[in-house]
């Protein structure tokens, strides 16, 4: 037997892998499989060009556990080492690889997945590792062992099968690593689509045997393969039907909705990059939707933590990206500035555009159907993504009340003879709820006027980037202003009261508005409602933002108006030729009621209140 030191200059790394981030030490056994994947697959190239003699046998890779000896073992049946090898991929090799890699996580804490600590990662959960190897080339097989010190050890064994066996002896501390169940949880994490079986024991399969009557129901123990070795992104989107792109989501997300559709990433030029990238079913709370993207190097599972490789609004899919092409052993940081990873969100970026362009072209129908989640996705994009802004555009709809979509540029065309203001800015109206405006509603409607359903909560941020973007529309909620002045076109109605009964008018309500409020009396139509609560665009809006970004804006109430139709009959009328005065407040702030009661303003005892006298009005 030899002896010898892995590494006599440096400083000794072991106890800096022991150390390495408790919570990672998991990722040593995808480390020792990804080895023998590597070495497998390796061997079946060789013996594809006629390089490896003999017969390959059956080379799923096995993974056992012996909790009464404490040992977990990776075997594979790849090409192994000989002596030379072994000294030069262990002791040196892959030595130095696991010092250049702590090297780097002492400076950066999150280097992506921890990808790259290779075989010396196993010292993280065994105090002693040994391997049993015998190169395809027939030299004589070795043993190599390490206690977790520089030292090692050395020497020719018997071992008449080719290929790696590594026997961790798992410490004390780890020993959650002899369990079968944890075992399993990491096989399913990192190794579900490895390219070559991996084998965890066995498992029970009911099989039938027999032909008609005599058919006969029985269990057998069968291999328990861990892996799906061809996953759906890795092969020909040809050769897929729906069905299989469904039953990949289910496999990836059990028990999940099933997506809306799919794209099929595909390219070897100028990088490499597959994978499948679904559109969830998103409605309106997609903030659990996000980080559901799987990240792999060729079908190893390196994270599910990609929001540095994908732009922020892409997160909101689902599915797989796997790209060798996407540097793993460095810091999160770093990556954000490689100009090979910006080539590939670019790229994926542009991918799933051109897809919802063709759906929107070619399957127009369906694409308006799923509008409802595909319309949060996109806005999402084109607020967040310049790029995305540009291809996105085009095929961004809006619906009106009536049920109808337009993509923004037609509506803009549509709407602009009818709704241009005294500036020539084209006023678009919306509603955030068509049922609880439907006062509102109405009146625009019966001046020709189209209305806009924005129910969303990224909808504000999407009108205003519109807004700032285009420079030619503005989105009014159809409640912010009385109809005449929606749409501002300096036609003014002559008012039928003196101006002093316009004060005096004024003077009543100014009685009745609660805090924030304020009374406007206005030459409307007197098919207009006689008084009309309107919410600002620009405070209302202003709100509603920062509680989206979780500021409180003080104490500060709703700022609304009261406006009162001045050529109203119920005002010009019976209010201003009223003589007592009781009766007079009280027909005042029985209207007022009503306005506040058609904005859902009207609650509490107020409400109560008004219940009661309404229904003394009918007795
Ligand atoms: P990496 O896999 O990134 O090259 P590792 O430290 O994990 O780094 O391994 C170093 C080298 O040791 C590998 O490149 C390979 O040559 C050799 N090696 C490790 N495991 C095996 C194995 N199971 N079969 C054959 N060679 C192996």
């Amino acid at each position: 037997m030899q002896k010898g030191n892995i590494s006599v200059q440096t400083e000794n790394i072991f106890p800096i892998i022991k150390k390495f981030l408790y919570s990672d030490h998991e990722i040593f056994l995808r480390e020792l499989i990804s080895n023998a994947v590597d070495a497998t697959v390796k061997l079946k190239a060789l013996a594809s060009r006629g390089e490896a003699a003999g017969e390959l046998g059956d080379t799923t890779i096995e993974v056992l556990l012996d909790k009464e000896n404490k040992t977990l073992t990776v075997r594979d049946r790849g090409i192994g080492m000989s002596e030379e090898e072994v000294k030069k991929y262990l002791n040196q090799v892959a030595f130095s690889s696991a010092q250049e890699f702590l090297e780097k996580y002492k400076n950066e804490a999150s280097i992506i997945g921890n990808f790259g600590l290779g075989f010396y990662s196993s010292f993280m959960v065994a105090d002693k590792v040994e391997v049993m190897t015998k190169s395809y080339r027939d030299t004589p097989a070795v043993a190599w062992a390490c206690e977790g010190d520089p030292e090692y050890s050395l020497s020719e064994i018997e071992k008449s099968e080719r290929g790696t066996e590594v026997v961790l002896h798992i410490n004390e501390e780890n020993k959650e690593f002899l369990e079968e169940y944890r075992i399993r949880q990491l096989l399913e994490k990192y190794c579900k689509f490895l390219p070559i079986p991996i084998k965890f024991g066995t498992r029970k399969e009911t099989i039938t045997e027999g032909e008609g009557d005599d058919q006969v129901e029985k269990e057998v123990e069968v291999d328990n393969i861990i892996n799906n070795t061809s996953p759906a992104w890795r092969r020909q989107p040809a050769d897929l039907t729906d069905e299989d792109y469904k039953a990949f989501y289910n496999e990836l997300y059990p028990f999940s909705t099933p997506p809306l559709f799919w794209i099929h990433l595909n390219i070897d030029y100028p990088f490499n990059l597959t994978g499948i990238l679904y559109f969830p079913k998103l409605g309106n709370n997609f903030e659990v939707q996000k980080n559901k993207i799987q990240l792999y190097s060729n079908q190893v599972y390196v994270t599910d933590n990609v929001k540095d490789i994908v732009p922020e609004f892409l997160t909101l899919l689902h599915g797989v990206i796997d790209s060798p092409d996407i540097p793993l052993n460095v810091s999160r940081s770093y990556l954000q500035g490689d100009s090979n990873v910006r080539k590939i969100t670019g790229y994926i970026t542009k991918k799933v555009a051109d897809k919802l362009s063709e759906l929107f072209k070619k399957e127009r129908e369906s694409f308006e159907a799923k509008w409802n989640d595909l319309g949060v996705f996109i806005k999402y994009g084109l607020i967040s993504d310049e790029k995305f802004y540009e291809r996105a555009l085009p095929f961004t709809l809006m619906r009106n009340v009536a049920g109808e979509y337009y993509p923004i540029e037609e509506y803009r065309e549509k709407i602009k003879e009818n709704q241009a203001d005294k500036y020539d800015k084209v006023v678009a109206l919306y509603t955030n709820d068509p049922d609880g405006h439907d006062s509102f509603i109405g009146p625009a409607k019966a001046r020709g006027y189209d209305v806009l359903v924005f129910d969303n909560i990224i909808d504000n941020h999407f009108m205003q980037h519109l807004e700032y973007k285009l420079g030619n529309i503005t989105f009014v909620r159809v409640d912010s202003d009385t109809i005449d002045n929606l749409v501002q076109k300096d036609e003014k109605l002559e008012s039928v009261l003196s101006e002093d009964q316009e004060k005096e008018v004024k003077a009543l309500f100014e009685e009745l508005v609660t805090e924030g409020g304020s009374v406007q009396v206005k030459a409307l139509s007197p098919e207009s409602l006689p008084v009309t609560v309107t919410k600002p665009e620009f405070m209302r809006r202003l709100k509603e933002m920062q509680a989206l970004q979780g500021m409180q804006f003080g104490e500060l109430p709703d700022s609304y108006n009261l406006v009162v139709n001045a050529n109203h009959p119920l005002i010009a009328g019976k209010l201003v030729e009223e003589q007592d005065r009781e009766k007079r407040a009280e027909l005042a702030a029985y209207l007022c009621k009503l306005a506040l009661l058609n904005q859902n303003m009207l609650r509490g005892s107020g409400l109560t209140e008004f219940i009661n006298k309404s229904l003394e009005f009918l007795k």
